[in-house]
C-alpha cells in the first residue's frame, strides 16, 4: 500500500451491476444481518475483551491473541486500539464461515517500515492433491474453526504494519459501538484491517504475481480459481462468477486482490471500491465485505448456509452494491 495524494469525489457509483434475475438470497442476508446485527456483536465482543483485560493479560480476546514485536513497546498506546479493530474485522470474517463458537486465533501484529499494512496466515492445511499438486488453504481458517494451531510457531497469522502508516495515516474509532464518521484526512483502521484479514483467511496464494506461475507443487484454493484470459487474470469460482456476472477480474501484478482502475473489473475501484481492490483505499470511508469478496469465499468453502450455485442471481447485488455506496463516506484518497 502506498499513500496517494487527495482528492474531491463528488458522486457515488454502485460497485455491481444490476441484473433482473431472481435474487441472491444468502449473500444478501448474510451481508444485511451482519449489519443489522453489527453492534451487538461488536458490543459483546468488545464487552468480552474488556473482561479479558480486566482479569487477565492484555491484548486478548474469544477470537484473537494478538502479540506486538518490532517497537519496543514504544507503540504500546496503540496496542489497545489495534486489538479493538482486529478483533471486530475478524469478527466480520469468521461471521461468514464459522458456525457455533470460533476458536482462537494467534495474531502477531509487527510494527516495521512497511509503507502501509500487510498479512497472511502463518500456515496452510494441505487439502487435497491432483497428481503431483496439492491444494492448500490458509491455515488461519482451519485455527478458527478446529483449535489447529501453526505447528511451526507461536502465531496463526501476521500483520505488519508501517510504524509511519500507523501514527501518521490510520484512524482508530475511539467508539466503535457507534458509527462515527471517518476523518477526511485519515484512513479507517477498521477498513485496512479487514482488507488484511481477507488475505489471512481466502485472498492469498503462491502465484506470480504478474504471470501466474506456481512457484511451487502447491497452490492454494484461491490460486485452483485463478485463470488468465487474455493476458489478465480472473477469478473464475462459480458464486462469485454469479454474484460479478462473469469472471471477476483481478488486480494485474496484485493477483489477490480485485479489480483495476483501468481495464478489467475498473467497476470495482470506481469510489470507494471494493474491500478487497488492489489499488485504492479512501480517506474518510469505511469498508465492508462486498458481495464479490462474500462470494469469493464461498467459492472457497468458506460461507455457511449457501444455496445451489443455480440459484445464484444479481438482483439483489445491485442492492448491495447500492447499501455499500450509502454506507460509505466521501473524501480523499489512499493507495493500498
Ligand atoms: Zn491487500
Amino acid at each position: 500500500m502506498e499513500q496517494g495524494l487527495s482528492r474531491a469525489v463528488t458522486t457515488a457509483t454502485t460497485l455491481l451491476a444490476s441484473s433482473g434475475t431472481r435474487p441472491l438470497r444468502w449473500i444478501a442476508d448474510l451481508i444485511q444481518n451482519r449489519n443489522s446485527q453489527g453492534k451487538g456483536i461488536l458490543c459483546s465482543v468488545v464487552c468480552s475483551m474488556s473482561c479479558c483485560l480486566a482479569v487477565s493479560t492484555a491484548y486478548s480476546s474469544p477470537l484473537i491473541n494478538v502479540g506486538f514485536s518490532g517497537d519496543n513497546g514504544q507503540l504500546s498506546s496503540y496496542y489497545s486500539p489495534i486489538t479493538r479493530e482486529l478483533v471486530v474485522a475478524a469478527t466480520a470474517w469468521e461471521d461468514l464461515f464459522v458456525s457455533g463458537n470460533a476458536f482462537t486465533l494467534n495474531v502477531n501484529v509487527i510494527f516495521d517500515n512497511s509503507p502501509t499494512a500487510n498479512a497472511g496466515s502463518l500456515f496452510s492445511t494441505v487439502l487435497y492433491s491432483t497428481g503431483p499438486l496439492s491444494v492448500f488453504r490458509q491455515g488461519a481458517v482451519d485455527t478458527v474453526l478446529t483449535g489447529v494451531h501453526n505447528p511451526s510457531g507461536p502465531y496463526d497469522a501476521a500483520i505488519h504494519i508501517g510504524t509511519s502508516y500507523l501514527t501518521n495515516e490510520l484512524w482508530f474509532d475511539p467508539n466503535p459501538a457507534n458509527n462515527d464518521s471517518v476523518p477526511i484526512d485519515k484512513t479507517d483502521a477498521e477498513s485496512i484491517f479487514l482488507h488484511e484479514f481477507g488475505h489471512i483467511f481466502a485472498f492469498n496464494g503462491n502465484r506470480d504475481q504478474f504471470t501466474g506461475a506456481l512457484s511451487t507443487n502447491a497452490e492454494s484454493e484461491f490460486d485452483d480459481l485463478v485463470s488468465f484470459i487474455n493476458n489478465s487474470p480472473y477469478f473464475i469460482g462459480s458464486y462469485a462468477e454469479s454474484v460479478y456476472g462473469g469472471p471477476v477480474p483481478l488486480t494485474v501484478g496484485n493477483i489477490y486482490h480485485v479489480g483495476n482502475p483501468s481495464g478489467p473489473g475498473a467497476d470495482l475501484e470506481t469510489y470507494p471500491g471494493d474491500l478487497m481492490n488492489g489499488n485504492i483505499f479512501f480517506r474518510g470511508s469505511r469498508y465492508n465485505i462486498s458481495a464479490v469478496d462474500a462470494a469469493i469465499a464461498a467459492d472457497l468453502g468458506l460461507v455457511v448456509e449457501i444455496a445451489e450455485p443455480d440459484t445464484i442471481a444479481i438482483f439483489c447485488v445491485s442492492l448491495v452494491g447500492f447499501w455499500l455506496t450509502r454506507c460509505s463516506r466521501r473524501s480523499v484518497e489512499a493507495r493500498i
